[in-house]
């Protein structure tokens, strides 16, 4: 067979080709990270298979070592790990290997300094290159085989040829002709800042020549998870946070390091993000951020055994000396050692917010902002850490003066008045909606606080949320409202006018009789005519839009039409009514009555035009002086 091969690139890389030579002229020294990171899975790879397979030997040390050539204008990075066979190779370098370079194309904006902070945020890997490079020479060999080694060569333009060669052992070696207006990357010092910049946490060593020309260690090579929380500066969970987990640019809000030693034998180092990432809300992209070690060994990204999906928003690196290093996902999901870390990573990380929200109260406003509504899936999943969830919520509230002013549960029961027993909460779609509900009214005159629940997921938690330290949480809109001890006078008042108003009642019942199931004189208004409530076992009404919006079906449920004794419109209506009990205008005035109070709710009247064929009729009425 002949050895010497020459082939085309895919079309999708030829694309991602030619943007990295004509259109992005800014961090060009990522080029040296994404080299140096795939050298590293490279490394990882082959140790992960030296575990299960005999045929792979992994040499005594594990590295890389990186030499530059300032007259040849090269710089050459070469490791001793898995390497690639002919197939691999064409695989690999031939087509865009990851998802991150597809999402990479499609994000790209045209505007050269915005896609180049697009290439340091995905990394879009091995063609970034073409840079700096007016060609690439790739020597590598793969672990375990017998076979040849391969050289790959390329100018990045559209093909690429292959040939068999010669190297000792297994293998890569990337050399980069730099091109001429990029020969300061064939500088050792620059080449050390770089990797000093970008690649300082690589756990493999990585050697460059010092002066002397004798190869050195340039990076810090024990784990930063592994050393003493006291030896570890600020900066360097900072650094490490941008370099080995995707930080973004953005600092993360808190680091959360442990050393466990004892029963249990781990390190971890985690972080909360500042920022939710890409898809954090949808659920089939519940992708979680840590990643597993056994024994310094890299076994897996997004390791979802670790944390349970309502902490799926930390990020960070575990540790584990118990595991065994040949553990599948398969024997994660039932391991009983994993569980023990599991459960001592969600009380670390619990009690890590709680103390953020003490502490920090404006840090943690960021938080509960950005993952308060995924956190809050805890009170559903997660029954054993149910109370500490519950210390960590925050509400907006009626008495809190603007959006970002938030309240706990236990801040609220602390400042209840000291006749109240339950704690109250509306539901609505926004603070702006809720805050004019009518329903608050009442509330509102007796200075009782009421928690505004308006995050699409409450309507679902509230059912986990029964109590707090024995009070009952209740709906102010739901059923018939029994403000205990706290509405005595309103209740006697209501029950006496109950009986005056009792013809009208009856009459207002008759003309909406297609819409609601009753009317009734309320306790819960001071300036609105009227309100709606749910029947007393009935969905709230805001669960009700929620599923239609969801394409579910909804059982009709009619509602109850709370009517307010003291407004004048009600008075007028009841001494209309007694003179003329069949006035057709009344039946208007229910109507716009009715439709008022769906308005009110931040509701679509059923017929609106009809409703204001009928407002325009009653304005028409009105005689000028
Ligand atoms: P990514 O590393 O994200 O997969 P790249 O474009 O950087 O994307 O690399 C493509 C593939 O080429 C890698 O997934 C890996 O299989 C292979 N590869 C790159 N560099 C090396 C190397 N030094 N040793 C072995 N394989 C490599």
């Amino acid at each position: 067979m002949s050895t010497r091969q020459s082939m085309e690139f895919r079309a999708e890389a030829k694309q991602l080709l030619h943007l990295m030579t004509h259109s992005l002229y800014s961090h060009k020294e990522v080029f040296l990270r994404e080299l140096v990171s795939n050298a590293s899975d490279a490394l990882d790879k082959l140790r992960f298979e030296s575990l299960t397979n005999s045929a792979i030997k992994a040499d005594a040390e594990l590295a890389m070592r990186i030499t530059v050539n300032a007259d040849e204008k090269t710089v050459t990075i070469s490791d001793n790990g898995i390497g690639m066979n002919r197939e691999e190779i064409i695989d690999n370098l031939g087509t865009i290997a990851r998802s991150g370079s597809k999402a990479f194309l499609e994000k790209m904006t045209g505007n050269d300094k915005a896609d180049s902070n697009l290439i340091g945020q995905f990394g879009v890997g091995f063609y970034s290159v073409f840079m700096v490079a007016e060609k690439v020479r790739v020597i590598t060999k793969r672990a375990g085989s017998d076979g040849t080694a391969i050289v790959w060569e390329s100018d990045g333009v559209s093909s690429y040829t292959i040939n068999d060669t010669e190297r000792d052992g297994h293998g890569t070696d990337v050399v980069v002709y730099l091109k001429d207006e990029e020969k300061e990357f064939a500088q050792a010092w620059q080449v050390r800042s770089l990797i000093k910049k970008y690649s300082d946490f690589i756990v493999f060593p990585i050697y460059l020549p010092n002066d002397k020309g004798e190869a050195e260690v340039v990076n810090q090579t024990k784990p930063i998870w592994r050393r003493a929380a006291s030896e570890v500066t600020a900066e360097q969970y900072d650094e490490f946070y941008q370099q080995a987990l995707g930080g973004l640019g953005q600092k993360p809000l808190c680091s959360l390091h442990t050393n466990a030693e004892g029963v249990l034998e781990y390190s971890s180092l985690l972080y909360i993000p500042s920022q939710p990432p890409f898809g954090l809300f949808t659920s089939f992209e519940r992708r979680h951020g840590v990643k597993l070690y056994v024994k310094r060994v890299f076994i897996m990204d997004e390791c979802k055994e670790l944390l349970p999906d309502y902490l799926r928003f930390v990020r960070g690196v575990v540790d584990s000396e118990d595991l065994p290093l040949n553990v599948s996902r398969e024997i994660l999901q039932k391991n009983a050692i994993m569980e023990r870390i599991s459960r001592a990573l969600v009380s670390k990380t619990l009690g890590r917010l709680k103390e953020m929200a003490e502490s920090d109260p404006k840090s943690y406003g960021e938080f509960w902002k950005n993952f308060g509504p995924v956190l809050k899936e805890g009170l559903h999943t997660d029954y054993e850490n149910r109370e500490k969830i519950q210390e960590l919520l925050r509400f907006q509230s009626s008495m809190g003066d603007s959006a970002d002013d938030l309240v706990s549960l236990k801040q609220y029961v602390g400042r209840m008045r000291d006749d109240q027993s339950d704690i109250y909460y509306i539901t609505g779609e926004s603070r702006d909606i809720v805050q004019k509900s009518p329903h608050l009214e009442v509330f509102r005159s007796k200075s009782i606080e009421v928690l505004y629940l308006v995050d699409p997921i409450d309507e679902w938690i509230i059912n986990d949320l029964q109590s707090f330290e024995g009070k009952s949480l209740k709906s102010i809109t739901g059923g018939a409202l029994d403000l205990g001890a706290l509405g005595k006078e309103e209740e006697e008042k209501r029950e006496k006018a109950q009986g005056e108003l009792r013809n009208l009642s009856e009459r207002i019942k008759n003309i909406l009789a297609d819409s609601i199931e009753d009317v009734r004189v309320t306790a819960r208004l001071k300036d609105s005519p009227a309100c709606l409530v749910s029947g007393d076992h009935a969905l709230g009404a805001h669960a009700e839009k929620l599923m239609k919006a969801m394409g579910q079906d909804v059982p009709v449920s009619k509602r109850i039409l709370e009517i307010n004794a003291d407004h004048p419109i009600i008075r007028n209506m009841n001494a209309r009514f007694e003179k003329a009990p069949t006035d057709p205008d009344l039946e208007q005035w229910v109507m716009l009555l009715y439709d008022g109070a769906m308005i009110a709710e931040g509701r679509m009247v059923a017929d609106p035009l009809a409703y204001s064929k009928r407002v325009n009729e009653m304005l028409a009425k009105i005689s000028m002086p």
